[in-house]
């Protein structure tokens, strides 16, 4: 934004919003995209960005310092946890330990929030945090958005979790979610068989006070899963829900300058054919088994194809220390080396499926992954790993963005190997008609996105009634 159209929109600052994420990139990325989304020109919005400290990863520390140099118009409010590492973790998870650590420490978030000049006009919290937050917008007079970071077909099954008892996983039959599609007991999170788990324990007390809220703010477009959000808004799934408003997909930020330029691996893709490599890559937080990371590489070998494969050993950045040969092999890279790139730490996910070489997308389906590709039109090959992932996995299947690997199980279940991978790899990437509905996907995805669009529509409508 220019300094004059910055003079300019201050002085009509109209609505002013505080966005609070909780714990982990695949929180964080989609509250600073949706930051930015609201401080843009014309939109005559205030925003506070509330940045948790210190971050659990290195990509989350990364992410705030260049997202805010190069938005220095959005208010940056540190907010220190006085004790972030001091809640026990039952499941080893940082990042679901840090939930309820953010969660207990909303209180804190009450002097710094009631003096800020201009007043608030609205909180957009995090589902992680929303039953507390709930507490604090009330105590602050000011409504309350909760951002939902999955899929809405994922959220209705956490909105049902405290009517839902889930006996054994070993039974197969489906869950009937009221008014919604039937979703396998097999997709249903490992933690959801245990109550007190951390993860399910923390969902239930997030979905207590959900009617107080005054929207639930979604990283999706209304085409792409119509019924399950015409369900969420007749009441079908629960009575009393307050609107599930359809917003995204949220659209990648300006990075600035500094921040552009490019990885070598763009350099690399720019040199490969148009939609000839299939691109792998399971999060921020997902490590494959040291057996799988094998039989991936072995698959990818096999396949013929070209690939550039994004690698983590461990589910936090900063523990990720072990080189690639050591986790890959000298050999394997010497005999791919003319067809694929490996590479470990971060890359720009944005700019590699905005990338014309990319032709398929090997994911787990995190939600932001999903969206990523559906802005870009990149089919998906899906292999969730845990969490939403199947039921995501499941939504990218239904809207022909991408086919998914029921079979092949989540983190832990089944070995998946070689072969099956590589030949499944081929299959995507000379699917041309999966190739021709992810383009529909994208076409939708940016018409919703568009002025006049949906989900444009949506953001206005949200924005107009904060004024
Ligand atoms: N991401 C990225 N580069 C990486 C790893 C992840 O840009 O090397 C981004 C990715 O584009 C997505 C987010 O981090 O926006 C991860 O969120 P997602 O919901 O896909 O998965 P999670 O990491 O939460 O499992
Ligand atoms: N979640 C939550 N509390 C928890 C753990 C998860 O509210 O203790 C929610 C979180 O908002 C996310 C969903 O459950 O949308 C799936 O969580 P998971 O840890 O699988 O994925 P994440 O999005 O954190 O990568």
């Amino acid at each position: 934004m220019s300094s004059s159209s910055i003079a300019n929109s201050q002085k009509r600052i109209l609505a002013h919003i505080a966005l609070f994420p909780s714990a982990g990139i695949g929180h964080l990325l989609p509250f600073l995209r949706l930051a930015a989304m609201l401080a843009s020109p014309g939109n005559y919005c205030r925003v506070t960005f509330i940045a948790v400290q210190p971050p659990i990863s290195a990509a989350e520390s990364n992410q705030l310092s260049t997202f805010f140099a190069s938005h220095p118009h959005i208010n940056r409010l540190d907010f220190h946890l006085p004790n972030p590492s001091h809640f026990a973790d039952d499941d080893h998870d940082p990042f679901h330990a840090r939930f309820r650590a953010i969660s207990r420490s909303v209180p804190l978030l009450h002097p710094l929030l009631s003096s800020l000049s201009p007043s608030l006009s609205a909180i957009f919290a995090d589902f992680a945090v929303a039953t507390d937050t709930i507490g604090l917008a009330e105590d602050l007079s000011i409504p309350l958005y909760i951002v939902s970071t999955t899929s809405a077909l994922f959220f209705s099954l956490m909105a049902c979790l405290p009517d839902l008892t889930f006996q054994s996983k070993n039974v197969s039959h489906d869950i009937q979610l009221p008014g919604l599609a039937s979703v396998p007991i097999s997709s249903i999170p490992l933690p959801f068989f245990i109550p007190d788990h951390v993860f399910t324990a923390h969902i239930r007390l997030n979905v207590q006070y959900l009617q107080k809220a005054k929207g639930i703010l979604h990283n999706c477009f209304d085409w792409f899963e119509s019924e399950t959000i015409a369900a969420l808004n007749n009441g079908r799934v629960l009575p009393h829900l307050p609107p599930f408003l359809p917003i995204g997909p949220y659209k990648p930020y300006d990075q600035g300058v500094e921040n552009a330029k490019a990885g070598s691996y763009l350099h690399w893709l720019d040199g490969q054919p148009d939609e000839s490599v299939v691109y792998v890559s399971f999060g921020s937080r997902t490590a494959l088994s040291k057996e799988q990371i094998t039989e991936l590489g072995n698959g990818l070998e096999r396949s013929g194809c070209r690939f550039f494969w994004v690698l983590k050993t461990t589910k936090v950045d900063k523990d990720d220390k072990e080189e690639i040969q050591e986790v890959v092999g000298d050999s394997f890279l010497e005999r791919t080396k003319d067809k694929g790139l490996v590479i470990k730490g971060w890359v720009s996910q944005e700019q590699v499926l905005g990338h014309p070489a990319i032709g398929g997308f090997v994911s787990h389906s995190g939600w932001n992954s999903v969206n990523e590709a559906a802005l870009f039109g990149v089919p998906i090959l899906a292999w969730p790993q845990h969490g939403d992932q199947k039921i995501n996995a499941q939504v990218t299947e239904e809207t022909g963005l991408g086919v998914w690997m029921r079979h092949w199980g989540w983190f832990g279940e089944n070995l998946v190997k070689g072969e099956e991978i590589g030949e499944k790899i081929i299959e995507l990437m000379r699917d041309k008609t999966l190739r021709v509905k992810a383009k529909k996907v994208k076409e939708e995805a940016r018409k919703a996105c568009e002025i006049g669009g949906s989900s444009h529509k949506t953001l206005q409508g949200i924005i107009e009634a904060l004024k």
